[in-house]
């Protein structure tokens, strides 16, 4: 098949492993940076553009979409779509993804769990969002936040007000949330690919760090989710519509909740964590899928 991974960089681990397990099993794939494609509209004949040349026969599409470029990457996305190519992830569901206020409302609506969490202006009062999510601790986020940046934990209502004010006058969408304790500082992340999860990783921040990144320190290890955590990845990865997506969860009384769902999911410390090799199983997955999409047309 003819697979084209849309990625910025062919450095970075994740597209340089994605590129390793297709040549491996016997595709011609290519890594194409998404911001140097064109699209050219025109009345029943959509094409992408690289390079001066309207790409073609390309069978499969891999989109590794970084988050800044969201909007022109998933523009390309779509023209592939038009055009018939199967996409392991579509641009509707990488942009639902990327929307995490959006995500978030719309998984909550389909009852998926959640910390419970409060989104509002600067005109509302901090003591009554803070009490509706159950009073102190809060954790609060910034919307467009990554890494655990802009993820702060206030323990006192004092603290919590501070930090919403300080917030709002710089002018950024914040989350308040329910502080789920019990998860003590760790998180899951469950890599789906298709109707499966391939591997999930537990990861934990340092000793005194409530957020369990792996950018601030936190470790990895392997876990066997139970079948609730597992049920809740794959019905949150389907709501989404994406077929390759890395779920976070946190581990509580009521059962896993969801933070968020990542649509270019990293390879690299989910492959170290379990040694399963998540690259060949997305090819495969491509494999299976970009042929029956074939067969229906
Ligand atoms: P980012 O997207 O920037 O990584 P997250 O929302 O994933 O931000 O939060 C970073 C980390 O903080 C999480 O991985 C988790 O360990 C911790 N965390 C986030 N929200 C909560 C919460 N409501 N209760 C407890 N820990 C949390």
């Amino acid at each position: 098949m003819k697979i084209v991974i849309l990625s910025r960089k062919d450095s970075l681990y994740s597209s340089a492993r994605l590129l390793e397990a297709a040549r491996l099993r016997g595709h011609d794939v290519s890594i194409i940076d998404h911001l140097k494609c064109y699209v050219i509209m025109e009345q029943g004949n959509p094409s992408v553009h690289y390079e001066g040349k309207a790409l073609e026969g390309v069978d499969a599409i891999i989109p590794r979409i970084g988050a800044s470029v969201t909007f022109y990457g998933s523009a390309i996305v779509r023209q592939f779509e038009l055009m018939g190519v199967f996409t392991a992830n579509s641009s509707q569901g990488i942009v639902r993804s990327r929307d995490k206020l959006r995500a978030i409302q719309f998984l909550g609506s389909e009852g998926i769990g959640m910390p419970k969490t409060a989104f509002a202006r600067q005109n509302v009062n901090v003591n009554d969002l803070i009490s509706s999510v159950g009073g102190v601790p809060v954790v609060i986020k910034i919307l467009e936040g990554t890494q655990g940046l802009g993820v702060v934990l206030a323990e006192t209502k004092k603290a919590a007000k501070s930090v919403v004010e300080a917030f709002y006058s710089l002018g950024v969408n914040i989350l308040i949330q329910e502080f789920i304790h019990e998860a003590k500082g760790a998180d899951i992340r469950a890599f789906v690919v298709g109707n499966k999860v391939v591997g999930a990783m537990l990861r934990q921040g340092p000793e005194g760090e409530f957020r369990s990144n792996l950018h601030r320190g936190g470790s990895a290890r392997v876990i066997t989710l139970t079948p609730e955590e597992e049920e809740t990845a794959l019905r949150s990865a389907k709501l989404l519509d994406l077929n390759v997506a890395g779920v976070d969860m946190l581990q509580s009384k009521k059962g896993p909740l969801v933070m968020e769902v990542n649509s270019s999911p990293g390879l690299e410390g989910i492959e170290a964590a379990t040694g399963v090799d998540i690259a060949a199983s997305i090819i495969e997955f491509i494999e299976l899928n970009a042929k029956n999409k074939k067969k229906k047309m």
